[in-house]
């Protein structure tokens, strides 16, 4: 038996399928000679012209031809003689198939981005797909067809990368292994919401893991178990059919009203990156969206979405909604979410760069185009604006400056929109947090992120397993910043939220309801889960507890005393 972190509940018996993502090292001198090097390239070329034809007509049938016109781009690039011609010179001077391309294309991708021009971009993007697909097909690399394995198929991988988790199909995976990787890295958020169980942190299990072994992923209690013996195998059949019975009597908290023990009313929203995914939040009960994270549109793309494309999407989920609020989160781009089709420059600290409302700021246009659509959609229903990663007033107060000019463009080109859109400010950052006071005078609402809020609070990145136990909004100095920010908005009178994972944290919930926290945004699987939850705690209970647990001084302590308060059955 394995323990790591239990990161998503539930419990998946399945047979092993190692994914690994080998790294692209090659020599740089030709082995052989240049002629078979040659070969090797034109072979190399014929492969990937192969699979990217069959990837286009599967994207033409799936999604439609104008997404699959990309990569018969690409198919073009791959015979034209401008980029291959100087690939072929390079291996007559000696270099190896591998170096040529390389060094060739990286010097047309410079070229292209250095020309700061939206196509040429898009040009240069396509050329690093192009040098990349060549480099993995010239070394040989073996990727899994994650979005094609069979049915109870259990991922093991050494991180869970947001590649490899968009391409996940739930009726095929049953668990999730991995090596490394924090509890609130985008892919793993993905994982949850996709309802798979997950472990993280097991050192050395892509090693020691093969192929259609049988194995058994515990992720409530983040325990594995390979190749398990029959008894413990019998053992899990029953563990996980008692764990769907149990979800089954959550379903009784549906049409429930969300209400702590003495009557105090709370709301519990859903998360969601896509409007498929508001469906989920919808039929899991939650009364609202309380975060979409409208980046994910943007990477599930190969091109940036327009005005029209993001109205669709937003349009759909205030549609599904029914009414129900939906806080649109402005996109976050940056840090841990790569956007290939930007070419965003490398920064050696993205998540001190430039992420959320700094990218937003800095490329007016796009920011524009998606307020436009956001603000459109709000005349379908009840729509809202939020911003991420703010750290000083100003950031809102332009965002704020930028509304205002779009409502006026809009009511002159006469489209309906919502006149009177509120603006909230996510508190995720440790500046937030202690302005929270001066920020409330800006912003109609707060949503704290305590995802990031924790990452910048504790100095601790939030993907890096090896720093993770680190990472707990438990934390001391985590707790009295959340107090501080709930307690500020309420003060202002403005709502305040929390829409960060711990909003789900069941040891967390009694310290929030004490603080005063009324609105809790979490996975749609975790809605009736927190619901239920909220039920079980009176305020004054809660403010006995929190009152003992302000007094401790570390996160053991605070971990102890509220593991036996406590009921996590
Ligand atoms: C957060 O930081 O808590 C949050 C909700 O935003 P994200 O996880 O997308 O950074
Ligand atoms: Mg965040």
């Amino acid at each position: 038996m394995y323990k790591g972190i239990a990161a998503s509940g539930g419990i998946g018996i399945g047979n092993v399928c190692v994914v690994t993502e080998q790294e692209l090292t090659y020599d740089a001198v030709i082995v052989g000679d240049a002629v078979s090097e040659k070969k090797r390239l034109d072979e190399a070329r014929s492969d990937l012209k192969k699979k990217i034809k069959e990837a286009s007509d599967t994207v033409r049938s799936r999604i439609g031809s104008s997404e699959s016109q990309i990569l018969d781009g690409h198919l073009l690039m791959l015979s034209d003689p401008e980029l291959i011609k100087p690939i072929v010179k390079k291996i007559d001077e000696g270099f190896s198939a591998e170096a040529a391309t390389e060094a060739v294309l990286d010097g047309f991708i410079k070229m292209f981005r250095d020309m700061d021009d939206d196509l040429m971009s898009q040009r240069a993007a396509d050329i690093k797909d192009i040098k990349t697909g060549l480099l993995k097909t010239l070394i040989g690399v073996k990727e899994v067809d994650v979005e094609n394995v069979p049915q109870g198929t259990v991922l093991v991988v050494k991180e869970l990368t947001l590649s490899v988790t968009s391409r996940i199909k739930r009726e095929n995976v049953v668990g999730i292994i991995t090596e490394e990787g924090g509890i609130t890295s985008h892919s793993l958020i993905l994982a949850r919401a996709l309802e798979i169980p997950a472990v993280l942190g097991i050192k050395g299990i892509t090693d020691v893991a093969k192929d259609k072994d049988t194995v058994i992923v515990d992720g409530s209690k983040g325990l594995v178990h390979l190749k398990p013996d029959d008894a413990t195998y019998y053992e899990y059949v029953d563990k996980k059919e008692e764990y769907i019975r149990k979800e089954e009597l959550l379903a009784t908290y549906i049409d429930k009203e969300t209400i702590t023990a003495d009557g105090i009313k709370c709301r519990v929203y859903g998360n969601i990156g896509s409007p498929d995914e508001a469906v989920r939040a919808y039929e899991h009960g939650s009364e609202g969206i309380g975060l979409f994270r409208s980046e994910f549109l943007f990477m599930e793309n190969n091109h940036m979405p327009s005005e029209e494309e993001q109205f669709v999407a937003y349009k759909e989920a205030v549609a599904t909604m029914k009414g129900r609020p939906v806080i649109i989160r402005t996109m976050d781009i940056g840090g841990d979410k790569e956007i290939p089709y930007l070419n965003l420059k490398k920064e050696s600290n993205p998540f001190l760069g430039f992420r959320g409302v700094r990218y937003s700021l800095g490329n007016k246009d796009s920011f524009r185009t998606q307020l436009r659509a956001i603000m459109r959609a709000g005349a379908f229903g009840k729509v809202k604006i939020m911003v991420p990663f703010v750290t000083c007033i100003d950031e809102l107060q332009e965002v704020r400056g930028l509304v205002k000019e779009i409502s006026k463009e809009l009511e002159n080109e006469k489209v309906s929109f919502e006149k009177n859109v509120e603006i909230g400010c996510m508190i995720e950052t440790p500046s937030a947090a202690l302005i929270a006071d001066i920020l409330a005078e800006e912003a109609d609402f707060f949503s704290i992120g305590t995802n990031d809020l924790i990452q910048y609070t504790m100095s601790v990145d939030r993907g890096n397993g090896d720093v993770s136990y680190l990472y707990s909004a438990l934390q001391p100095s985590v707790l009295r910043s959340i107090k501080n920010i709930i307690e500020s908005g309420k003060k202002a009178g403005i709502p305040v939220a929390m829409c960060g994972e711990a909003a789900s944290d069941s040891l967390l919930l009694p310290l929030l309801i004490s603080f005063g926290l009324e609105e809790y945004s979490v996975n749609p699987a975790d809605v009736l889960r927190t619901r239920a939850a909220i039920a079980g705690w009176s305020k004054k209970d809660a403010d006995e507890l929190a009152e003992k647990v302000l007094s401790l001084r570390s996160e053991n302590e605070v971990r102890e005393i509220l593991e036996k308060a406590v009921d996590r059955s």
